[in-house]
């Protein structure tokens, strides 16, 4: 029997760098794990591809998407929806391939609802003063903007203890070492390994 692939969600507070450091972690010839391209609502960036940043879809089809029952999670966030297509994620870990979610803390918390067994890894800021230089840095927000923001930022640090693992984001390739370290670490947990024993241990 195949054993399931490990599902590995990545989330933070919003302006923390999720994109920056999932972006790293795919880099990484060496990574064997597999993103799942979520569906959003937003309109693509310059130089994002569907399929392969995003599934760019419509309100109506991302709404029919949620009652049909074919979304794991999903979120809105600044006025879009986000969301983790549920049959390529079941797919490929029962196909034994470990799945990485980069995800904001709303469905972050949905999946630790549905599958438990998930690894949840929280990445933080190194501290507050960055995390607002980082929100201003971004673009033309106003002072307000940035206020109703830090304050979300606040809450959702206060997030952390939901976690199995806390990452900061000071060095983006400290941060890649440790997410792969972490997922390491998971497939040598004995529940998952004591299994491939049973056989041997039978025939003793
Ligand atoms: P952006 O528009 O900058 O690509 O992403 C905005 C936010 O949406 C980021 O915090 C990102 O982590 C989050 N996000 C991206 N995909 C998903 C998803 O499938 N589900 C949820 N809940 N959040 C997502």
């Amino acid at each position: 029997m195949t054993e399931r692939g490990l599902l590995i969600v990545l989330s933070g507070p919003s302006g923390v760098g999720k994109g920056t450091v999932r972006e790293a972690v795919f880099k990484d010839p060496e990574t064997k794990f597999e993103y799942s391209i979520s569906m959003t609502t937003r309109k693509p960036r310059e130089g994002e591809v569907d399929g392969v940043d995003y599934y760019f879809r419509s309100r109506e089809e991302f709404e029919k998407a949620i009652s049909d029952g074919k979304m794991l999670e999903y979120a809105e966030y600044v006025g879009n929806y986000y969301g983790t297509p549920l049959d390529y994620v079941e797919e490929r870990l029962n196909s034994g391939v470990d799945i990485f979610l980069e995800i904001e803390i709303q469905g972050a918390m949905q999946v630790k609802k549905r599958m438990p067994e998930g690894v949840f890894i929280f990445l933080t800021p190194p501290d507050l003063a960055e995390l607002k230089s980082r929100l201003i840095g971004r673009g033309t927000e106003t002072l307000d903007v940035v206020e109703a923001r830090m304050k979300t930022a606040k809450e959702e640090i206060e997030m952390m203890a939901s976690y199995d693992y806390a990452v900061v984001n000071d060095v983006v390739l400290d941060a890649v070492r440790k997410i792969k370290g972490i997922v390491e670490t998971e497939h040598l947990k004995t529940e998952r390994v004591i299994h491939r024993y049973q056989n041997m241990l039978e025939e003793i």
